[in-house]
């Protein structure tokens, strides 16, 4: 099979084929597979193969070519064996199975990872957890293990493994069941139903294990990034809102049901929209109660995934927050939040016929709600009412400030208003039980950490908002850390240390970042000037992001604006971004609203005076700051947010995960080839290979080598200078020149051959 070549295809990634004929700029590829047309492709799209029947690589970089259609190749036979992991030298590829593969996960599999270096052990989560273990004690640095890939494709659950593995490795004692217990808190009050996954996060994560000085964990802290608001108050189609509703209904106790006032999904508003089915499992079914069960959940039947169940989920959520340290009292609490949140959304308004300046009443419908809402919130109904349908604003006639006036509010700014308050209530809530979870697990006694980064990946969508722009903001971020890490790195590396190695051009990002978050006029900014105008509007803002950087390469009109003759910005558009994964049209529509976290001042004062100590607590960090405010940025808040979480990353030791997604419909055994192949390239996971393809990715330092198997040498080799000794024992190993090299203060070596290496030594 000595001509066999791997030739682009549309759907499957990339097909073996032979080459019949070349031409100017390219070849004509036939498939082998006779199914597939023959095709003519640029050399880019063609590259050398070398298929051994059955045979499989640990690390890709093993393979004989290292190229795209390889390293498909061989991600895609292992995920047929259920063989999900695979390295790229020190970075993991985690394929996501869609099923349960017996004993990966299990203690036993834990135990036989401990202490073993990378490459000698089946890839896994596991392996990388070891290794930011054993360099934070060798190195005596704190590690960070950041797992990346879009939605579905496997992140919270392999955070979850590596937690276990480093919290349970040396059997969990009750600080270590505290940090596993928060992800449970965490999912029931921040994941969600969604068209792509199941279980979705919808906020990033980045959760530290401290140890102290004899590396048992000590405590835990948790950064949270970015919860998506937007869900609290609607949702649409298949998704559903935050699991902590249905939870609560399907799970809660019928007393406490009937305290909080919460029947099924189809009474509130904010759930009825999108799917309002609950997850079980087959034997959890029948404890629905009638009342349960007589919603539309019967008529479209039960949703399904082997993790989740609204039922049982609730149980190990109330226990996992009691061993938190929230007692009972402290749950019912949270618990009557959550509920407050739902009964607020069902306040509907109608036009006020009394009020000649327009304004509108709650509903004869929404009362209830209102009184409801009012009483779980420990608030007087008729304030909050108020506060609801009016605004207090300061007139400032002839220029004096002072006489307070009472704007009646329109039915769709009352609607906006309720709906603001909800949101600021439930996030305020997440921020706190968080903060809570913190307090649970302190580290006093820390002497360095290892922090897993759990955080959603590049997104685009038919309509693209605020949201997607934070998120790929941060992910450009991400790609750079990533570039300068694992390339630039390297490169410089192997310069200093005088190897040869042709360089590998990779594009900075840079320029793009810039035009998001640079000081004087990056988007954040020119959108944050936008907000303090006394009339923000969208259009002004999306003209002066084209007015400043629409001659920038990276920065464009949107698609559909282009193929006008006049090229002007079309009301339902915005602009476009040339990230490094592609380029994204973002809608402006909504970033004046999404960009604020301030809640109207009426509505501030009344939860602030709440007779619920929760609900005070929630708002009392707010008092001193926000009161008066009428602009928070969160486009703010999250630049400075991630500029520490980057500052921590720089300072720590790297692990890279790259998760994949092998197909849409959360299925196992169907692995899509172009879809994968995609994930691969955007997570710069082909760069790195063809780096690889001439590099050297272990390296050690020789003092480091020589203490480490000084003992397992005569003592004659021991008293040798370190560079000396370290190249009297590799020459006299069976390792083949070519797997490693000596560079100035250190020993190179291929992929996967360190720890053959390491294994000959302590086998000899
Ligand atoms: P999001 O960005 O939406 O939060 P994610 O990358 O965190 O997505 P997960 O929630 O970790 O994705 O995974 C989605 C689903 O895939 C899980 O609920 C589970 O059903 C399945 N899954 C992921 N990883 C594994 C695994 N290692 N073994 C078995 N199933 C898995
Ligand atoms: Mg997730």
């Amino acid at each position: 099979m000595d001509d066999v070549v791997w030739a682009r295809d549309p759907t499957e990634g990339f097909i073996l084929g032979r080459i019949l004929e070349i031409t100017n700029d390219g070849a004509e590829v036939v498939p082998l597979d006779s199914k597939y047309p023959r095709r003519i492709l640029p050399f880019s799209d063609i590259f050398r193969a070398n298929v051994e029947k059955d045979k499989d690589y640990d690390d890709n970089c093993g393979m004989m070519f290292l190229n795209e259609g390889s390293l498909l190749h061989n991600i895609r036979v292992r995920y047929y064996k259920n063989k999900i992991y695979s390295y790229v030298a020190n970075i993991l590829i985690a394929v996501n199975p869609y099923k349960d593969i017996p004993e990966l996960y299990s203690s036993q599999t834990i135990k036989s990872y401990q202490g073993r270096s990378l490459g000698e052990m089946p890839p896994h989560v596991f392996a990388i957890a070891d290794k930011a273990f054993r360099d934070m004690k060798v190195f005596k640095q704190s590690q960070s293990i950041i797992v990346s890939g879009e939605s579905g494709a496997g992140k919270t659950e392999s955070t979850k493994h590596l937690l276990k593995y480093l919290c349970e490795g040396g059997a969990a004692g009750p600080i270590e069941q505290k940090i596993l217990d928060a992800n449970p808190v965490l999912e029931a009050f921040g994941n969600a139903k969604t068209t792509r996954n199941n279980n979705s996060s919808r906020f990033g994560k980045f959760i530290e294990v401290h140890f102290d000085k004899k590396f048992q964990v000590a405590g835990g802290h948790i950064s949270h990034y970015l919860l998506e608001k937007s869900r609290i108050c609607s949702s649409h189609g298949e998704e559903r809102s935050y699991h902590i509703f249905y939870m609560l209904m399907a799970g809660g106790p019928a007393d406490l049901r009937q305290k909080l006032g919460l029947t099924k999904p189809n009474d509130f508003n904010y759930l009825k929209h999108g799917c309002t089915r609950y997850f079980t499992k087959p034997d959890t079914e029948k404890t629905l109660s009638a009342g349960q069960k007589s919603s539309a959940h019967v008529k479209q039947g039960p949703l399904r995934d082997i993790l989740i169940d609204d039922i049982s989920d609730f149980k190990d959520l109330d226990v996992a927050l009691s061993r938190l340290g929230m007692a009972d009292a402290e749950r019912f609490q949270i618990y009557v939040t959550v509920a407050a949140v739902l009964h607020l959304g069902n306040v509907e308004f109608e036009e006020n016929p009394e009020d000649s300046r327009g304004g509108c009443k709650v509903a004869s419908n929404g009362e209830k709600s209102l009184t409801t809402a009012s009483q779980l919130l420990g608030i007087d109904p008729d304030e909050l009412k108020q506060a609801l349908v009016s605004r207090v604003m300061q007139s400032a006639r002839g220029g004096v400030k002072g006489t307070v006036i009472m704007v009646p509010l329109k039915i769709h700014e009352a609607n906006n208003a309720r709906d603001a308050l909800a949101k600021a209530i439930y996030s305020n809530l997440f921020d706190y039980i968080v903060s809570r979870i913190n307090q649970s697990i302190p580290f006093q006694t820390s002497c360095y950490y290892i922090g897993v980064l759990d955080i959603a990946g590049f997104e685009f969508f038919t309509v693209n908002s605020f949201e997607q722009f934070c998120i790929n903001y941060c992910n450009e971020k991400l790609q750079q850390f990533f570039n300068e890490r694992i390339l630039k790195f390297e490169q410089e590396l192997y310069k200093k240390e005088g190897l040869s190695v042709p360089e590998i051009k990779f594009t900075d990002n840079q320029d793009c970042i810039d035009v998001i978050e640079s000081k004087g006029q990056g988007l954040f900014t020119l959108l944050d000037e936008e907000s303090k105008l006394p009339k923000p509007a969208y259009s002004h803002f999306t003209e002066e992001v084209h007015k400043v950087w629409g001659k920038n390469y990276r920065l464009g009109l949107p698609r559909s604006s282009k193929l006008r003759a006049h090229r002007s910005i079309r009301d339902d558009e915005g602009f476009l971004i040339r990230h490094f994964a592609g380029a994204v049209c973002y809608q402006t529509k909504q970033f004046i609203d999404k960009n604020n976290d301030a809640l109207h001042a009426s509505l501030e004062g009344i939860v602030q005076e709440s007779n619920n100590k929760l609900i005070q607590t929630l708002f009392s960090t707010s008092v001193a700051q926000k009161g008066k405010l009428t602009f928070i940025s969160v486009g703010n808040k999250f630049k400075t947010q991630l500029q520490e979480l980057m500052d921590k990353l720089r300072n720590n030791g790297t692990n890279f995960i790259r998760c994949i997604k092998p197909n849409n419909k959360m299925v196992d055994l169907q692995f899509e080839g172009s879809l994968c192949l995609m994930q691969l390239t955007c997570s710069g996971m082909t760069s790195v290979l063809e780096l690889m393809e001439h590099g050297f990715p272990s390296r050690t330092h020789f003092t480091e080598l020589h203490s480490m198997y000084k003992d397992y040498l005569p003592r004659e080799l021991k008293q040798l200078a370190p560079k000396t000794f370290c190249e009297a024992m590799l020459h006299s190993l069976r390792l083949q020149d070519k797997d490693f090299k000596f560079g100035v203060t250190r020993v190179f070596f291929r992929p996967g051959k360190f720890a053959e290496f390491d294994k000959i030594m302590r086998s000899d």
